[in-house]
């Protein structure tokens, strides 16, 4: 069975990783999905962000990276992939994920979603904090893996 991830990934984080590592041997094929979501502004472009994630993910065939610019859902329905995975860190995650998989239920019955929870050592580890780090200049390799913070001391220079 083949699962979805779908994220900003704004950038991608350790805490990410671990979700694919842990989903990917539960389900034969994941696919990490990239959002490019034009409502939001990212600190990152759409494919900078695929090919971090890439980067990453290059050992593991069973995982692939793609981008999208639509629903997920739809994207899912297209490439007929009927189970999502999102991460969990925390009560205020859960409450968020429970809303907006109720909302992907309504639009598309046919789409399970199903909850990871992180690992402790990532529980307060967010993509948003390692961009407010990386503007300080803090030390981020317990973080983000070397390519990541390559690609943020750049921005941030
Ligand atoms: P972030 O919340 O870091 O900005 P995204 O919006 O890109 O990340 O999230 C993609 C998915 O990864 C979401 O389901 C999110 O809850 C999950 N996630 C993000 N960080 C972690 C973490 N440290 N541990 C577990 N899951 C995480």
């Amino acid at each position: 069975m083949r699962a979805a991830f779908p994220g900003s990934f704004d950038p991608p984080t350790f805490g990410h990783i671990d979700i694919i590592e842990r989903s990917r041997s539960i389900f034969d094929e994941i696919v990490v999905v990239i959002a490019e979501n034009k409502q939001k502004s990212y600190l990152f472009s759409a494919e900078e962000r695929r090919d971090m994630m890439t980067e990453m993910v290059k050992e593991w065939k069973n995982v692939t990276v793609t981008l999208c610019d639509t629903l997920i859902v739809d994207l899912l329905k297209q490439l007929n992939i009927k189970v999502m995975v999102r991460g969990v860190r925390n009560v205020l995650d859960f409450f968020y994920e429970s809303e907006l998989s109720m909302m992907n239920k309504a639009l598309s019955p046919g789409i399970e979603t199903i909850f990871m929870m992180t690992r402790p050592e990532y529980l307060v580890l967010r993509a948003s904090s390692v961009r407010e780090l990386a503007a300080f200049n803090g030390d981020l390799s317990a973080l983000v893996p070397p390519v990541v913070v390559n690609a943020l001391r750049k921005k941030y220079n």
